[in-house]
C-alpha cells in the first residue's frame, strides 16, 4: 500500500488508473477506523482495483463546540489495518494540503442539508458536501462507498452527484453493529463507564419500532411513541431528535410509506450518536433494516 500525501500525486495516480480503464473504488473516512469503515474497504475490494482510502478529519464539517481537536486520531494502526486489508492506495493530506489560504468555495445542496443533523449542526453538510466532492475531483472513483448509518449524509452526496454529473457512483453499505447493537463509531471512544451501556438504548429502542411494525403499526406518531417509551428508560440519555422521513426527500411522513428512513440523534452524556433504521415497504408488510 502507498502512502499519500499531496494532491497532486493522488491525482497522477487517479488518471493512470482511468487510463488504463481500471474501476477505481474510493472509500473516504476521517479515521480511527473499525469495523463499519472496514466493511466499506471490503466491499470495494469484491467490485474495485485499485481501492483508494482517504483519512481526513474535515475541519470544515465541525462546528465551532464541536471536537474537531479531540477527535480520535490512530493513523499508524489505521495504516497497518488498511494495509492488511489490501488497500492499494491511502491518501492521508495534510490540511493545508485540502484548504490552502485563500480557499472560498462551498457546496450547498439545498433542502436536503439544513434539516435533521443540519439543523442541529449548522454547516455540517455544507462542510461534508464541500470536501466529498473536492476527494472526488482528486481521486476520481467510479464507486464510492459510504456507511448508511449516516443516511441523510448518504443521501445528500447522492444529490450531489446527479445534480453535478459526477462520474462517481455512490454506494450505501449497511450499518455495522457492536454485539450488543451500538452501530461503530469513532466517536464511541468517548462513552465512558455507564454511558457505553445506556448508548445500547438508541438500537433497542429501534428494536421496539421494528416490533411495532412487524405487528402492523404504520402511524409515525405511533412509533415515535414506541421509541420514546424505550429511550426514556435510560435517564442519562437525551434525545436530541427522531423522525421518520421519507428516504428521498428526507421531508417527514405521517404514515410509513415506499422507503423511509426512522432517524435519530440523542446525547449519551456528553457524546452526541446517531442511529436509523431502514424501512422498505415489500407489498403488504414493512422490512426494517438496523
Ligand atoms: P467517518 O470516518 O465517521 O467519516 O466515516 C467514514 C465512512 O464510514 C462513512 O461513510 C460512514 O457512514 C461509514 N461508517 C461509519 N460507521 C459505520 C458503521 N458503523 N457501519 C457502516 N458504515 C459506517
Amino acid at each position: 500500500m502507498e502512502v499519500i500525501h499531496t494532491v497532486a500525486w493522488m491525482k497522477q495516480v487517479s488518471r493512470q488508473a482511468r487510463t488504463e480503464n481500471r474501476i477505481l473504488g474510493f472509500v473516504p473516512t476521517m479515521g480511527a477506523l473499525h469495523e463499519g469503515h472496514f466493511s466499506l474497504v471490503r466491499a470495494a475490494r469484491q467490485q474495485c482495483s485499485p481501492v483508494v482510502v482517504s483519512i481526513f478529519v474535515n475541519p470544515k464539517q465541525f462546528g465551532p463546540s464541536e471536537d474537531f481537536q479531540k477527535y480520535p486520531r490512530t493513523f499508524e494502526a489505521d495504516r497497518a489495518a488498511l494495509e492488511k486489508l489490501g488497500v492499494d492506495y491511502l491518501f492521508a493530506p495534510p490540511p493545508e494540503e485540502m484548504y490552502p489560504r485563500g480557499f472560498r468555495t462551498a457546496v450547498l445542496i439545498e433542502g436536503l442539508s439544513d434539516r435533521l443533523e443540519g439543523h442541529s449542526r449548522p454547516g455540517h453538510f455544507r462542510g461534508v458536501a464541500t470536501v466529498v466532492l473536492k476527494l472526488f475531483e482528486i481521486v476520481q472513483p467510479r464507486i464510492a462507498y459510504f456507511g448508511r448509518k449516516d443516511a441523510q449524509q448518504v443521501r445528500i452526496i447522492e444529490q450531489m452527484a446527479v445534480d453535478l454529473d459526477l462520474d462517481a457512483r455512490v454506494v450505501a453499505c449497511p450499518i455495522v453493529r457492536a454485539s450488543d447493537g451500538l452501530a461503530l463509531s469513532s466517536r464511541n471512544v468517548y462513552l465512558k463507564g455507564p454511558d457505553r451501556q445506556a448508548a445500547t438504548v438508541l438500537y433497542r429502542a429501534l428494536e421496539a419500532v421494528r416490533r411495532e411494525i412487524a405487528a402492523g403499526q404504520r402511524d409515525a406518531a405511533q412509533l415515535m411513541v414506541a421509541l420514546r417509551k424505550v429511550l426514556q428508560t435510560e435517564p442519562g440519555v437525551a434525545l436530541d431528535y427522531a423522525e421518520i422521513v421519507d428516504a428521498e426527500t428526507l421531508e417527514p411522513v405521517m404514515t410509513l410509506r415506499r422507503t423511509c428512513y426512522f432517524l435519530l440523534a440523542a446525547f449519551v452524556g456528553r457524546t452526541r450518536l446517531i442511529d436509523n433504521a431502514l424501512i422498505e415497504q415489500d407489498g403488504e408488510s414493512f422490512k426494517v433494516s438496523l
